[in-house]
């Protein structure tokens, strides 16, 4: 069983460089037309995030901690951060 409070033992991505999770530069990213998952580097991060037990407990501290790269089996960046605290906003206002 997963503990919940030390998800980070348990993270699939122990063992993988972890240069391999981080956002892409700005020269990685040209031509990507906002894709980021067609990336080389960002798809070989997500399939180690696929069968890892931890995915949840990952993505919400990098939520949280307004994280960029790849987390939770996801590609997050400051825009991705951005865009959910708008619509946080809007629904908290409606
Ligand atoms: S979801 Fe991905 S980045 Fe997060 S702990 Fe698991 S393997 Fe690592």
């Amino acid at each position: 069983m997963t503990d919940p409070t030390n998800w980070q033992a348990n993270a699939a991505c122990s063992r993988s460089h972890p240069d391999l999770f981080l956002p892409l530069t700005a020269k990685e990213a040209h031509g990507l037309g906002g894709n980021t998952h067609l990336h080389p580097r960002i798809r070989e991060a997500m399939w180690v995030c696929v069968d890892c037990p931890v995915r949840a407990a990952c993505l919400e501290a990098a939520i949280e901690g307004r994280e960029a790269g790849v987390w939770g089996g996801r590609y997050l960046s400051a825009a991705s951060h951005w865009k959910a605290a708008s619509k946080k906003r809007r629904e908290t206002a409606a």
